[in-house]
């Protein structure tokens, strides 16, 4: 009996090395997918960048700070206003 091995890969995200075990090549034969070029990692985080998308995020109005709801996150730069100071900042 030949034991199967676990592959090798370098992930294409990260270039992390991470093995695909042969549960995991068994299953990917099995569906006739090709084995996967990111790390678990990656994979994870890319499942939740896509269910993300539409994620919105708590956030003070860069003006009067009242609590708004932003589809930008806390992290990026975009200066962020609530409905009042938005029609205001228009003028
Ligand atoms: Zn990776
Ligand atoms: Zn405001």
């Amino acid at each position: 009996m030949t034991e199967a091995t676990s592959q090798k890969s370098t992930c294409g995200g990260c270039n992390k090395e991470f093995l695909i075990i042969p549960q995991e090549q068994g299953f990917y034969q099995k569906k006739g997918l090709p084995t996967p070029e990111n790390c678990p990692d990656c994979r994870r985080k890319r499942r939740l960048s896509l269910r993300n998308e539409r994620k919105l995020y708590k956030r003070k109005c860069d003006k009067c700070q009242k609590d708004v709801i932003s589809t930008y996150s806390p992290e990026s730069k975009y200066i962020i206003y609530c409905q009042e100071c938005y029609w205001a900042h228009l003028g």
